[in-house]
């Protein structure tokens, strides 16, 4: 059986490992001088590849017991047990499973070493910019590919049993997933839905945000209007320039980049205080000025917010921190309030340069169990490419994992 996998990604690897284990005769094609780009850069360098806590649950998709049935044939434990038998030690940090050494480049060896050791392939520096049935070799497809290894780019093609597309989505197109696998698929003829950013950071309205830059706290979100309660998170936030970030936010960006798409806009309520409730908030703030007698705002707030988000929330009160706190209810449950219910307005998510993964792709109604293609029997996806996104935690690499086993088991079946 002679395999090619187009994307040398977390998902072509580990399907190349998968299919070869399997006896079959396997090509990577990676357009990278280096397969694994991305791997390196997972984790803030220290690969967070699966998570404990592992179910559809966890996923954006139309079909979440298609992911259900996958985890039950790949899932962690298998996951886990792939890594140990490629001699990668793992560990688990509150709940993410992580390569002991913390380091994302030894997944990445393990993988590189483990495809060589089967015998894959792997041609580096080679664009597949086409897949065409082989009309010599009827069942078969032709794979035309560029070569940049010599100094001019020679087009070339080759023909294979099964081809499994591992190219990715759009997110960091730096690391080589710039959405042309998606509309190397499209023609041939799968259905794509729409792709938004996700995994990244929200834009939003006001000219406050430069002074609290920088600011982190733990807090919790609800998109207004969300009744589902995908659109509710909490963690910890982080303030920028432009509007909020973190991985909270992470977590919901890709809805709140569908709602503005559609609305042009998304309100986002959040609570910055999200350890007390109003009333013990309100409690605490009263009884602190009655023991700290003729104290500004600036001093009763102390220890209470960042010093930042303090005279933030009390300029929003028409407040300075320097007026002498007075303890009237009106005035502390305006505090209160803003601190209980900020509401922003979002216009808009960072883009694909700077998320995480993406929202959207090859519908799962295109393909079957074995990530086979139900138009194009012998083609396969795996991976980001499919549509299917997860929340932060190590999600993301799991459904990888979990999609390029089964498809490379599958193409490897005679
Ligand atoms: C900064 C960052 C941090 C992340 N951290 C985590 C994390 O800690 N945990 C987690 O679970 N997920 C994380 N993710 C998400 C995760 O890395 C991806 O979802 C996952 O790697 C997708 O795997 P893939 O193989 O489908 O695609 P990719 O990893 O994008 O691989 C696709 C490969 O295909 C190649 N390619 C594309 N087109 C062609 C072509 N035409 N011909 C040849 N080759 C081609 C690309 O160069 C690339 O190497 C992170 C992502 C980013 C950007």
């Amino acid at each position: 059986m002679k395999i090619a996998i187009v994307g040398g990604g977390s998902a072509g690897l580990c399907a190349a490992i998968a299919a070869a284990g399997k006896n079959a005769n396997v090509t990577v094609f990676e357009r990278n001088d280096k397969v694994g780009k991305k791997i390196l850069v997972t984790g803030n360098g220290k690969c967070n590849l699966s998570n404990t806590d592992l179910s559809s649950g966890y996923y954006y998709s139309k079909d979440s017991e298609f992911i259900d049935r996958a985890f039950l044939r790949f899932g962690l434990n298998e996951t886990c047990a792939f890594f140990n038998g490629l001699g990668l030690l793992l560990a688990e940090k509150r709940g993410g499973i992580y390569p002991h050494s913390e380091q994302a480049s030894a997944v990445l060896d393990a993988l590189r070493f483990e495809a060589l050791t089967l015998g894959v392939n792997i041609k580096e520096g080679c664009f597949v910019k086409d897949i065409e049935k082989d009309e010599r070799k009827p069942g078969r497809y032709k794979v035309i590919y560029d070569t940049s290894k010599e100094e001019t780019v020679k087009t070339l093609s080759d023909s294979f049993d099964r081809v499994i597309i591992t190219t990715g989505g759009k997110a960091a197109p730096k690391t080589g997933s710039d959405g042309n696998g998606i509309k190397l698929a499209q023609r041939l003829g799968e259905k794509c839905s729409k792709l938004y950013p996700a995994l990244g950071g929200v834009k939003c309205e006001g000219d406050f945000w430069k002074s609290i830059s920088g600011v982190r706290c733990y807090a919790t979100f609800k998109m207004i209007g969300d009744t589902s309660g995908e659109g509710e998170s909490s963690g910890e936030l982080q303030l920028t320039d432009y509007g909020i970030s973190g991985i909270p936010v992470f977590c919901i960006s890709r809805l709140i980049a569908e709602e503005v798409d559609k609305k042009g806009k998304s309100e986002i309520e959040i609570d910055l205080f999200a350890d007390l409730d109003e009333e013990t908030l309100l409690r605490e703030l009263s009884s602190r000025i009655l023991i700290l007698n003729d104290r500004t705002y600036e001093q009763i707030l102390n220890g209470f917010l960042n010093k930042k988000l303090s005279f933030f929330v009390l300029k929003m009160c028409n407040l300075k921190p320097s007026d002498i706190a007075v303890g009237d209810l009106d005035t502390l449950k305006k505090i209160v309030n803003k601190v209980k219910h900020l509401r922003v307005i979002a216009t808009g998510v960072n883009g694909f340069d700077q998320a995480q993964t993406t929202a959207g792709g090859i519908l799962l109604s295109e393909i079957n169990d074995d990530f086979e293609s139900i138009k194009n029997p012998g083609i396969f996806y795996a991976g980001e490419i499919l549509d299917v996104d997860g929340i932060c935690g190590g999600y993301n690499l799991q459904w990888a994992w979990s999609s390029g086993h089964i498809a490379g088991e599958a193409a490897a079946k005679c």
